[in-house]
């Protein structure tokens, strides 16, 4: 695979098998492209979905309703069945001019040339060392993205009695997760005084026989070898302890743009994506971008299957010579 990546001048290389990634490639190769390469740090394509247990995906995308994993499984097939090159265990370490890709595989790093690029690396929650939480860091500590891979993925789990922060749809998703494998959250907390979620999502909090803190803020992590409790402030600055064993940070998604952020590409300051123009295009003209990196808030798959499709039609036309 190596050598091929290497001698190859890739017409497109698409960073990222997700929603967004895949559902360009396969318009591409609908379209006739046919030297086409989806480069992905992980062991299997599908994005994010595959470690999403749960539905609704796919209502758009297929007329049906399927579960993360099933989702995944299905866009990586179809992109698969079209003989698009897929690239595992393929990290790409930097982005350079015109088309120039550093990427990381397990043999060794190498460079590849692709004619036009696109970036679809999603987005990430933002992890506790951005948050600004005093404490130690004792074991039992993650974002809802690591639970789910542990749960779905790798048959674990990081704690029993987490507290979980935040009150945004993936805060719910993630108590579902936490039923499905047997933990019991103490408490769900809100800085706000109202949750982030449209109103009826948060009382399937109460269902789930987790309490919902509002204008309730985590203000430090206890425990030296795993975590022991959390001390929180409500809003008038009274304290309290809360007993539990992990903290479950959830939400408050950034772009995945430390790529883009390192390289020649311009980016919005503000949230690290790049920029682009009408077209979707970067300031390097080899280089667009699609998918949950450029969406903010962040959308859910069928959203970024419909963005990865329109830029793809954007880079056929532009290969032709036929975009302004
Ligand atoms: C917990 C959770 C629950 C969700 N539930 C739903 C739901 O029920 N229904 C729904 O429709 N949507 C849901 N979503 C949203 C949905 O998962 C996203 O909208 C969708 O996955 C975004 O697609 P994407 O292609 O932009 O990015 P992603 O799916 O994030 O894919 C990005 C890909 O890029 C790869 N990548 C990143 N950086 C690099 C690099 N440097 N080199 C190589 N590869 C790289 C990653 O490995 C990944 O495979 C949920 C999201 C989360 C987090």
């Amino acid at each position: 695979m190596n050598d091929k990546l290497r001698s190859e001048t890739w017409d497109v290389a698409i960073i990222g098998g997700g929603p967004a990634g895949l559902s360009a490639a396969i318009t591409l190769k609908k379209a006739g492209i046919n030297n086409i390469v989806v480069l992905d740090r992980e062991n299997e394509a599908g994005g994010v979905p595959r470690h999403c247990g749960h539905p609704p995906f796919g209502i758009r995308e297929f007329g049906r309703i399927l579960t993360g994993p099933a989702y995944a499984k299905r866009i990586a097939e179809t992109a698969r069945q079209l003989n698009i090159e897929i690239a595992l265990q393929s990290s790409v370490t930097s982005l350079k001019p015109e088309g120039k890709l550093s990427i990381l595989r397990p043999e060794g790093e190498i460079e590849l040339q692709a004619k036009r690029v696109l970036i679809a690396t999603g987005t990430r929650e933002t992890p506790r060392s951005a948050r600004f939480v005093s404490g130690g860091r004792p074991l039992g500590i993650c974002n809802t993205g690591a639970l789910q891979a542990m749960v779905y993925l790798k048959n674990t789990i990081p704690f029993k009695r987490p507290v979980v922060i935040g009150t945004e749809i993936v805060s719910f998703s993630a108590l579902f997760t936490c039923k499905r494998a047997g933990i019991k959250p103490v408490a769900l907390l809100e800085e706000e005084s109202k949750a982030s979620v449209f109103w009826p999502i948060q009382y399937s909090a109460g269902i789930l026989g987790v309490s919902l803190y509002r204008q309730t803020g985590i203000v430090e992590i206890l425990g030296k070898e795993r975590v022991t409790g959390v001390r929180v402030s409500d809003g008038n600055g009274q304290e309290r302890l809360i007993e539990c064993d992990g903290v479950l940070f959830t939400g408050k998604f950034v772009p995945e743009a430390g790529l883009v952020h390192m390289s020649h590409l311009k980016s919005d300051p503000a949230t690290g994506a790049p920029i682009l123009d009408q077209y979707g295009r970067c300031s390097d003209k080899a280089y667009y971008a699609a998918g949950n990196i450029i969406k903010n808030p962040v959308k859910v798959a069928g959203t970024c299957w419909q963005n990865g499709k329109i830029a793809a039609t954007k880079i056929e036309k532009d290969l032709a010579g036929q975009l302004d």
